[in-house]
């Protein structure tokens, strides 16, 4: 009597290999790594990374205010939304680019390729990473056994991303002053707020709106105006 290692009861029919997934690969998927519903989640979140980086990569550019780098300047050493180190430092060296970039060195080294040329800063470099990825992920998941890990990884850090872009975390909307519109012989002086999530401030008293970083930079220099404005009257009625 001999064991049959073909029957049925041993068989283990293969699955995904991509951690909390499991799911059991189709005769079709028979051979690959990872299934095909992992492929396409995987590849759509890839083609948000560049518009999430953007979103986080202007808002990073509030938090440091109007400053230009150097020190003397005329504009206001405050910056416009309170600085967020997560939103900084996933746009920063360390950050989304860094964390593409490593996944590109693994497939690159798995598949036998030179190392990846220079692609600049983290800006110029997340969309030729994000194209990197997106044309191989078929290989990945049908050829390379640590796809599991970077398919979890880029989960990860699309949802890291997603939180902070849709200002999802706290703490959302913040003070940023109070609106300097002009109105009447006077400011509207409704107090405005920001939120991490967009980009628009919109005044509920005058119906002023900013929206881009150039606008924000004329707010934050109207409100400073006005500071110095109201100093000025004040010192004269004294
Ligand atoms: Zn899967
Ligand atoms: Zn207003």
């Amino acid at each position: 009597m001999h064991d049959h290692p073909t029957s049925l009861d041993q068989y283990e029919w293969p699955t995904c290999i991509t951690p909390r997934c499991g799911r059991q690969l189709w005769v079709a998927e028979a051979g690959r790594y990872a299934c095909r519903p992992c492929e396409d989640a995987t590849a759509r979140r890839l083609r948000d990374l560049p518009g999430l980086f953007r979103q986080l990569d202007t808002t990073a550019m509030l938090m440091r205010g109007a400053r230009r780098p150097g020190g003397a300047t005329s504009g206001s050493k405050t910056p416009p939304i309170p600085p967020r180190l997560e939103v900084l430092a996933l746009v920063g060296p360390g950050g989304i680019a860094a964390r593409l970039s490593a996944i590109e060195d693994a497939w690159r080294a798995a598949l036998g390729w030179t190392v990846a040329p220079w692609r600049g800063n983290p800006t110029q470099a997340v969309p030729h990473l994000v194209g990197f990825l997106g044309n191989n992920l078929l290989w990945a998941c049908s050829s390379y056994e640590s796809v599991g890990q970077d398919i979890d990884d880029l989960c990860k850090l699309h949802s890291e991303c997603a939180a902070l872009a849709s200002g999802e975390k706290r703490p959302g909307r913040v003070q940023i002053g109070a609106c300097p519109t002009v109105v009447g012989d006077g400011w509207c002086g409704t107090q405005l707020t920001a939120s991490t999530g967009s980009h628009r401030v919109h005044c509920g008293g005058c119906g002023g709106r900013w929206e881009t970083l150039g606008e924000w930079r004329e707010l934050r220099a109207a409100q400073d105006a006005v500071t110095v404005e109201q100093a000025t009257q004040t010192g004269a009625a004294a």
